[in-house]
């Protein structure tokens, strides 16, 4: 029997259209058939790949009005940031489309005249990706660009809410010439997806975003086929003020960071760690602005904050919320909400909490929603400490104009990703990517590529 996922508004809760899951036979065919299909891709020349890459990313803004369209059906997001979202996954296909030309090896001088010493890059094979459905399109695109580019064959499950992003820029993909086997997309639930690529002999590589507990899961079960593994997990962001912040700057740079897709980002600035002098001007300012926020439907022109994406999500930001009140937190804004269960959709307004302290879940728990738990310091060491104080180690902000305390804070904060005085650090040319718990690996710049590389060394003798 045919099983198909509902994929829901989160803004309504309506059916927006069903899509038919794969069985496990038809997942083997097309890791199959992209297994078969790398000997072919890989010897594609370089120039060929980037020329197809660069031909994926035009059509894609060609149509990004649709895409953006049916990227706030189905996560909610406000329509402006689905927008910026196909313009910032088309960043990573642009920028893959040139380092396909770049994949450079090396020679080392040989200890001997008789011999040369030969370092050459090729692809891994095929690349079995999992993508979650807060970005649905930027997620894929930076996996499947880099794998692309290096000569592996893809395949990507995306998540069970937000497949039609991805199965709109994979028929694109195929419209402008990349052939069906190098780049494939699947369906289904990922508790049973995932062991299907795991234990596939024909992938060679997973890589995954989402959750730490999925990641860690990955990765284990990976070990038996000894696959590459790249992970881009959890984390649980601070954001420091310091004494010497341009607080305007602060404020703005925190509500962007903050807010954007609702708070349901993995670099969301989840706690904010402000310097006690400073804190009535920081949060009178803050609270003010966040007021003036609108939530609503993000297909409306005027929304800045669409729903959360379901019920589970939704029940836990209300916990941390609850929590931190019980424990005696007081509410500076938002603690509202416009949720109904039989329907589906669940709003939360942005909502600000003072007197937070380190024992409350929202401190240590990643926060997937609008909240902004407010913690003080006093002197730099107890914000490091307390920022650090997490298995997390993503993405991290801070505001100061004093250059030694900013380079102190990028020298002692363990996170792969710093914002100092910017609230939006990720870009196509950059490593994003988490330390400790929040992952493996990284995707974008220079080293986006390598996972998909294996290296090659010869040695010639008898020369
Ligand atoms: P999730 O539950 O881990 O789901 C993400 C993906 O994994 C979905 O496609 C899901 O499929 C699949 N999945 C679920 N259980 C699985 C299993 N047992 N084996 C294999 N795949 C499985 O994460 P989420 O809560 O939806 O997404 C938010 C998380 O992603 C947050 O923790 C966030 O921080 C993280 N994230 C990280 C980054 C980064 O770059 N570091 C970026 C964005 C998001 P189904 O939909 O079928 O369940």
């Amino acid at each position: 029997m045919t099983e198909l996922i509902q994929v829901k508004n989160p803004a309504t809760g309506e059916v927006i259209q069903e899509v038919k899951i794969d069985t496990e036979k038809e997942i083997y065919e097309a890791l199959k058939r992209g297994n078969n299909y790398f000997q072919e891709w890989r010897n594609v020349n370089a120039y060929e790949r980037s020329r197809l890459l660069k031909s994926w990313s035009q059509k894609i803004h060609d149509n990004k009005e649709k895409i953006a369209e049916v990227m706030t059906l189905e996560s909610g997001k406000p329509l402006q940031e689905s927008l910026g979202e196909v313009n910032y996954a088309t960043s990573y296909i642009d920028w893959y489309a040139e380092e396909a030309k770049r994949l450079y090896g090396r020679t080392i001088p040989a200890a001997s005249e008789t011999k040369r010493i030969i370092v050459s890059k090729q692809p891994v094979g095929l690349v079995a990706a999992i993508t979650p459905w807060n970005f649905p399109a930027a997620m894929m695109t930076r996996k499947a660009a880099p794998a692309l580019a290096a000569g592996c064959t893809f395949i990507v499950k995306p998540a069970e809410e937000t497949p039609l992003t991805t199965m709109k820029l994979v028929e694109l993909a195929h419209e402008i010439g990349i052939p069906e086997n190098a780049v494939q997309v699947i369906n289904g639930r990922g508790s049973e997806v995932g062991p299907l690529f795991t234990e596939s002999d024909f992938v060679r590589k997973i890589t995954f975003t989402g959750s730490t507990p999925v990641g860690k899961s990955l990765i284990k079960n990976s070990a038996d086929t000894v696959k590459h593994v790249s992970m881009e997990l959890g984390g649980h962001a601070p954001l420091i003020v310091a004494e010497d912040a341009e607080i305007d700057v602060a404020v703005d740079q925190t509500i962007a960071s903050k807010f954007r897709n609702a708070g349901q980002t993995c670099i969301c600035a989840n706690r904010v760690i402000v310097h006690d002098s400073i804190t009535e001007e920081f949060v009178g300012k803050l609270t003010e602005k966040i007021n003036k926020l609108k939530v609503g439907n993000g297909l409306k022109k005027d929304t800045q904050v669409g729903p959360v994406i379901n019920e589970k999500g939704y029940d836990k930001i209300v916990s941390q919320i609850n929590d931190a009140i019980d424990q005696g937190a007081e509410v500076l804004c938002g603690n509202r909400y416009d949720a109904d269960k039989e329907q589906g959709y669940f709003f939360v307004h942005p909502t600000v909490l003072q007197h937070v302290d380190l024992d409350m879940k929202i401190m240590h728990e990643e926060t997937f929603g609008p909240v902004i738990p407010i913690t003080l310091f006093h002197d730099i060491d107890q914000a490091i400490e307390i920022a650090n104080n997490t298995p997390f180690g993503l993405a991290a902000y801070f505001f100061t104009d004093n250059y030694k305390i900013g380079t102190y804070l990028h020298d002692h904060l363990d996170f792969g990703v710093i914002g100092w005085n910017d609230g939006a650090p990720s870009a196509a040319q950059a490593p994003f990517g988490g330390m400790k718990e929040s992952g493996l690996g990284r995707e974008g710049g220079v080293e986006g590529i390598e996972p998909y590389l294996e290296t090659k060394y010869l040695s010639v003798g008898g020369l």
